[in-house]
């Protein structure tokens, strides 16, 4: 079965009122859209349809993970995902463009399809950061990268104003220094990816 079957409402024969749409979401969603950020996933979409003479209005809630690369060690973690949605399907002879929030079908058509919906709407749920939770990156990446994290930045930094009534020495200065200008650098780099 491909997505655009699996993710389909069938709202031919519906008469008015409302009406409820579970889906599962797994890795065969995210293949059939050619993602390159999302490895795999576990999701549930709960579909709420309102059923009138001119429309549906869905509202649509995902919840669940998806595998993603960290954007600090590059290993793939679980990023949970929550979404909540509005989107209107109606119905037109011209045709017309998905723009994402109503989703056009000409009058013969029996099916309306989500999967394009539901890619979307969790690709655009996922944070611009994407990092292992507290602690859990690859600590032998890390050092491969040679990434300094804020907490060493700090430790290094609360040292030497415990010193402070001494002078800093040379080489806790030029350490300060070179942390310092490598984490610009990173924020430097992280904001340009965004
Ligand atoms: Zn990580």
């Amino acid at each position: 079965m491909n997505a655009a079957t699996q993710y389909a409402i069938s709202w031919k024969g519906l008469k008015n009122g409302t009406y409820h749409f579970d889906f599962k979401v797994d890795k065969a969603l995210f293949q059939e859209f050619e993602s390159t950020e999302i490895e795999d996933g576990d999701l549930n979409v709960s579909v709420t349809a309102e059923r009138t003479e001119k429309e549906l209005s869905l509202h649509v809630a995902i919840r669940g993970t998806v595998t993603v690369a960290c954007d600090r060690c590059l290993e793939p973690y679980q990023q949970p995902v929550a979404f909540d949605g509005d989107l209107l399907i109606r119905f037109s002879d011209e045709e017309q463009e998905y723009d994402g929030e109503v989703l056009w079908l000409a009058p013969g058509e029996t099916e309306a399809s989500l999967a394009q919906y539901i890619y979307e709407s969790i690709v655009l749920a996922l944070p611009y950061q994407r990092v292992h939770p507290d602690g859990g990156c690859d600590p032998d990446m890390l050092s491969r990268f040679r990434i300094v994290s804020e907490e060493e930045f700090e430790a290094i930094e609360q040292e030497a104003e415990a010193r402070h009534a001494q002078p800093l020495d040379n080489e806790s200065l030029s350490r300060l220094t070179a942390l310092r200008q490598r984490l610009e650098e990173e924020d430097g780099e992280s904001e340009e990816k965004n």
